[in-house]
């Protein structure tokens, strides 16, 4: 039987992030890939031009068709966009009974263009986060919910646990935005033991979509079966080999290689 992932996030029209990398990502790993969508957006490399939040009822009906179907393996949410948005996908999620939810705490997109509403903050703290399996911050997005300046490895390591607390069960800290010049650190805490994912720093601005791509990557090999750890391990390494192979169309951040 193929594993099944959903992913419950926002359309990119420009094909790199949201839904679409992310289908296009469980595509690559062999999992059979289902979205429900919440907003889509008008977006190409330059930018988000437009935002438009799908209805609450819309969303919830998405759902319902793929939980009384197909049914996920595994589940991952990106772009929620409004806290009633937030709380709508968590309350079906607890509803269905998913296990393996991957929460990409998706925030502001590289161009500064708000992806969340700052008000829904609180609600994927206590809706969203108590029923997470893994929660999968970059550095900016760690320090808004946990509220710290996060400078080095330590501070990384204390805002994971302040997130553990939250109930969700594992966290990864992404390293991209770290202050770390040759290497990215990609911190995963599983409530015992820190383990550190290092990869070689790679100078490039063609990084759009690779937040999703991680989350995503994570949400399929859960799908499959695999252990926390080893889906961690192999998202940074599809993430590292993505943005190598970067592909530079249009006339900004180009997106995401997904053909790892
Ligand atoms: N657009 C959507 C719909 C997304 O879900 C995301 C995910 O983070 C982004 C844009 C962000 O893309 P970028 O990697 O350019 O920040």
């Amino acid at each position: 039987m193929i594993a099944k992932a959903l992913t419950i996030a926002g359309s990119d029209s420009g094909g790199g992030a949201g839904i679409q990398a992310d289908l296009k990502t469980f595509q690559e790993r062999h999992v059979f890939g289902m979205s429900a969508i919440t907003a889509v957006t008008a977006q190409n490399t330059l930018g988000v031009q437009g935002v438009y939040p799908l209805s609450i009822e819309g969303i919830q009906q998405q759902i319902d068709s793929i939980a009384t179907d197909l049914y996920p393996d595994a589940v991952k949410t990106g772009m929620l966009f409004s806290s009633e948005i937030t709380k709508a996908v968590a309350d079906k999620m607890k509803h269905y009974g998913f296990k393996n939810i991957v929460v990409d705490p998706v925030m502001i997109a590289k161009g500064g263009s708000p992806l969340l509403q700052e008000e829904a903050v609180e609600q994927v703290k206590a809706s969203l986060l108590p029923i997470a399996s893994v929660i999968t911050p970059n550095l900016p997005e760690a320090e808004v919910l946990t509220g710290m300046k996060i400078n080095d490895l330590n501070d990384r390591k204390e805002a994971a646990k302040v997130l553990h607390s939250l109930g969700v069960a594992s966290v990864v800290i992404k390293g991209g935005h770290g202050e770390e010049q040759y290497k990215i650190v990609d911190l995963l805490f599983n409530g015992r033991d820190f383990i550190e994912i290092d990869h070689q720093r790679l100078e490039t601005k063609h990084t759009h979509g690779t937040g999703c791509t991680f989350a995503a990557c994570v949400t399929a090999e859960l799908a499959k079966g695999r252990s926390i750890e080893k889906a961690v391990e192999t998202a940074s390494e599809f993430v590292h080999y993505a943005i190598k192979h970067t592909l530079e169309i249009g006339g900004g951040h180009g997106p995401t290689n997904h053909w790892a």
